[in-house]
């Protein structure tokens, strides 16, 4: 029998949003807060582009992609580092950090890779407890000890779609020592309404120890194509770029990614849409009597407790697919007007 590390025994495998279809035909995916529209023709077409081109390797230095970041957040170049998406370009930050003694600490619940990602580097994770449904951030920086490399700070929330403001998170930065790396999971950025939250690029330019996180998978309507990046002090990116595996991103990727930052306006219409169909839904719940978190993202968190596997077999029932976290609660995204009259129908149907 071959020998595999210890750590896969009791490492919980990523189980990622499903599809479900209901008895009479139908499916609406509100499972991994993807975007609900379908790409943009100019998106198409430098796909299509691109796939004349695929007998050839990717550029592994992602030149193009890297400038146009670059030129769009004003940064150097040398401060970006991509990845096989955010969740690859998270797991090579931890390959870069990571190993048997060291610590990493973020809030729970927070987003599902983080403890995987965590196991599978050798480090150890240090969790702390959401207060009110948000990053206590004050017991995070107490939960720092010299053995700690890392920190996610996940603004907004996954997949509780909290968030976490500006003053409290520069007191927080401060706490934090500069030997300590935080990363600044951003991959809902876009929706983010509330003029308190920072953009962490802000953070970024004040401290060497903080990099951002961004992903082309969910405004930007690019999750099957998997682009994500950091952006973050020569150091951190230089590490982040050496623990690329070669070639991860590929062409198509690339050049999907770069044709959507050309589109950029165009994209944010549709953010603007899904921000308008977050705040319907969050006021029909409420008139239905649930208690939601105010969100920022694009999905809505309701705590079910013991009964939320139940709730989500209730949505399946109407082809509504949502998140569950069997004895926590279910995170539900937002979609198109029509799935999310659904789920709204099945939320409605379940307090009755
Ligand atoms: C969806 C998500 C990501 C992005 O994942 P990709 O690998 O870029 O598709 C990263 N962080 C959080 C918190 C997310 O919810």
């Amino acid at each position: 029998m071959p020998r595999f590390r210890s750590i896969l025994e009791t490492m919980a495998p990523y189980k990622p949003g499903k599809s479900v279809v209901s008895p009479d035909g139908r499916s609406y995916k509100l499972s991994s807060n993807e975007s609900p529209h379908e790409p943009l023709p100019s998106v198409i077409e430098a796909i299509a582009r691109a796939a004349t081109e695929i007998n050839r390797y990717p550029d592994p230095g992602a030149v193009r992609l890297t400038e146009a970041l670059a030129e769009r957040f004003d940064v150097p170049a040398e401060h970006i580092a991509l990845g096989a998406g955010s969740v690859a370009v998270a797991q090579q930050v931890l390959e870069a950090v990571g190993e048997p003694g060291a610590e990493v600490v973020y809030a729970w619940r927070s987003f599902e890779a983080y403890p995987l990602l965590v196991d599978l580097s050798g480090a150890t994770s240090v969790q702390v407890p959401l207060k009110d449904e948000t990053h206590d951030l004050d017991a995070m920086a107490e939960a720092i000890t010299p053995q700690t490399r890392l920190v996610f700070v996940c603004n907004p929330n996954n997949p509780t779609g909290t968030v976490n403001r500006t003053a409290e998170l520069r007191r927080f930065l401060d706490r934090v020592p500069e030997n300590v790396l935080v990363v600044l999971d951003e991959a809902y950025r876009e929706y983010i309404r509330d003029e308190d939250v920072p953009d962490g690029l802000d953070f970024y330019r004040e401290r060497g120890n903080v990099a951002v996180l961004r992903t082309f998978s969910k405004a930007y309507g690019l999750a099957g194509l998997r682009v994500g990046y950091l952006i973050g002090h020569e150091p951190v990116a230089e590490a982040v770029r050496k623990t690329l595996l070669p070639f991860a991103v590929n062409h198509i990727a690339q050049a999907a990614a770069i044709a959507s930052l050309a589109a950029e306006d165009e994209l944010y219409g549709r953010v603007e849409t899904v921000v308008k169909e977050r705040a319907r839904v969050l006021e029909a719940l409420a008139a239905q009597g649930w208690t939601v978190p105010s969100t920022e993202a694009n999905f809505v968190w309701l705590r079910l407790g013991d009964r939320t596997m139940e709730f989500a077999e209730r949505c399946a029932a109407l082809g509504v697919a949502v998140r569950p976290f069997a004895g926590e609660g279910a995170r539900i995204s937002i979609g198109d007007t029509e799935s999310n009259d659904t789920f709204l129908t099945a939320a409605s149907a379940f307090l009755t």
